[in-house]
């Protein structure tokens, strides 16, 4: 239902390609954390739903894994081309629901289409294997879809991450329920509409809105084969335990608490620049922004720089808003925790407000100078605007503190030494480093994914490894000719 005072209709479950009234679901209120405004209400299905959602998909499942790779991504390349001619909604759409700033909204959904782009490029990638294992006789290795499988989403990037794994999992041939997180379902409803518009087979893509319960639900279904999560790492260990004593396959992202560990030769423009822009970016809410820029020996010159930097990210214009009032009362609680234990506050972003936008929730960006590896703030995951800085007498010492973090999503290093650059390299203890870059994200074909509490499970997320996941090899051996004599095989 929509009213004078919701800004869109009532989210729906989409089923077998049609979206399903929400008959007698609780309905929990989505808001923008721009300005506090009601944008709609999405229900909080039952594993009943999710049972429907999972006899949809295997219905679709013999037609749509029957085709070729290639008829499969044909649909894929006319959902590429919706996503671009539709990018400024979509991106609006990103920036009410989550806060993000409408720039870091746009480089979100334009993030998803090189996504889609990968997915497309799975005729070329997704070859077999095949050998002479004697005269007459072959082994072949073919990668086949799994059949239904799900994909759980955070509230960080709606569009984005639901496209890190739905577009490779329908391209592999396999039927996807995403469960997107309830705090921002409106992206992945336009997400079904636009999948149907480019032609997708009904019941090949389902979206089945909820919280716990439907991830509880998916975890236990045993029509579902494989299961994939971003998320918190307290959740992420639920759920990649209970899928994998459900006999599931599962790769399951979780938190992070990123070093960017900087030497005193580092450039000193660029690294400010670097370090400023990787903790405030989409308002720190990034499971590869640096919470924790650990110096090295005399730095105060680069300090004083961030702050600079700092400084000119304003709340409300470049900097957007956190998710929620919760968040905003966690961050804040840390900084001040922080301070009470004897860290500097150089730059204070709490009790931001923005005018006219009263009802928002903006924290602004902060610097904490001095912070020790014991306090809270700099072992826990803030999921802020917010940098600490850890102070280290030598590399090594930066080195044992960025390892003694139970995260390992990423690490980066500045200077401006090779040496130096590749000795960090080798040490950091995290599955994707930077060497002079704050947001060391890799591109498609290299996977997405982090070590230690930021990753449970075999490879990664996106590129390759997705290939691995999304599909079971299955080995043949054929002797072509009944009369071929071998003298091992019968
Ligand atoms: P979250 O763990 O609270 O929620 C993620 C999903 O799990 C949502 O769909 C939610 O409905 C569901 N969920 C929440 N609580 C649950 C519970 N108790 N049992 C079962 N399911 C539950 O995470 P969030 O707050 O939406 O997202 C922020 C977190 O995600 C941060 O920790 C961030 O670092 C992490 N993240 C990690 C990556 C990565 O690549 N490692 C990427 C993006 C976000």
């Amino acid at each position: 239902m929509q009213t004078a005072t919701q800004k869109y209709e009532d989210v729906r479950n989409y089923i077998g390609g049609k979206f399903h009234h929400n008959n007698g679901h609780e309905l929990l209120e989505v808001i923008s954390p721009l300005d506090g405004s009601l944008l709609s209400k999405a229900p909080l299905s039952t594993a009943k739903d999710l049972d429907t959602a999972v006899a949809a998909a295997k219905a679709a499942f013999p037609a749509w894994s029957a085709l070729t790779v290639k008829e499969r991504v044909d649909v894929l390349y006319k959902y590429r081309q919706l996503i671009v001619e539709n990018l400024d909604e979509l991106a609006y759409l990103v920036h009410i629901e989550n806060g993000k700033t409408i720039g870091e909204a746009t480089a979100e959904v334009s993030k998803s289409v090189e996504l889609t782009e990968f997915a497309c490029s799975m005729p070329q990638l997704v070859q077999g294997e095949i050998m002479e294992v004697s005269r007459g006789v072959e082994c072949r290795i073919d990668k086949v879809p799994l059949g239904v499988v799900a994909c759980i989403t955070p509230f960080n990037f709606p569009h984005m991450v639901p496209h890190w794994t739905v577009p490779n999992a329908i391209a592999l041939g396999n039927c996807v329920i995403l469960k997107p997180s309830e705090v921002v379902p409106l992206s992945a409803i336009k997400m079904a509409e636009m999948l149907k518009e480019a032609g997708l087979p009904d019941g090949v893509f389902n979206v089945v809105n909820g919280g716990k319960e439907i991830v509880e639900a998916i975890c236990d279904n045993e029509g579902i084969e494989a299961v994939s999560f971003v998320g918190s790492t307290k959740v992420a260990k639920i759920v990649y335990q209970r899928a994998t004593s459900n006999l599931k396959r599962s790769v399951a992202l979780g938190g992070a608490k990123n070093h960017l560990i900087v030497l005193p030769d580092a450039h000193l423009g660029m690294t400010a620049a670097n370090v400023a822009a990787s903790m405030s970016g989409c308002a720190g809410q990034r499971c590869m922004a640096a919470a924790a820029m650990v110096g090295v020996g005399k730095i105060d010159h680069i300090v004083a720089q961030i702050c600079e930097e700092a400084k000119n990210i304003t709340v409300g214009g470049n900097l957007g808003s956190v998710i929620s009032k919760a968040a905003k009362e966690r961050i804040e609680s840390y900084i001040t925790e922080a301070e009470q234990a004897g860290a500097k506050v150089l730059v204070d972003g709490r009790n931001a407000t923005v005018a006219g936008k009263e009802g928002g929730f903006y924290v602004g960006a902060t610097v904490i100078d001095h912070v020790t590896p014991d306090m809270r703030i700099a072992k826990e995951e803030v999921f802020g605007p917010v940098i600490s800085i850890i102070r280290a007498k030598d590399v090594d010492e930066a080195i044992a503190i960025e390892n003694g973090s139970n995260y390992g999503n990423a690490a980066a290093v500045f200077t401006q030494s090779g040496a130096m650059a590749r000795y960090v390299m080798e040490r950091a203890s995290a599955g994707m480093v930077g060497v002079n870059i704050g947001v060391p994200v890799p591109r498609e074909p290299f996977g997405f994914g982090g070590w230690n509490e930021s990753k449970f499970g075999v490879g990664d997320i996106t590129g390759k490894s997705s290939i691995e996941f999304w599909t079971q090899p299955k080995k043949t051996t054929i002797k072509w000719n009944p009369e071929a004599w071998t003298n091992w095989m019968s």
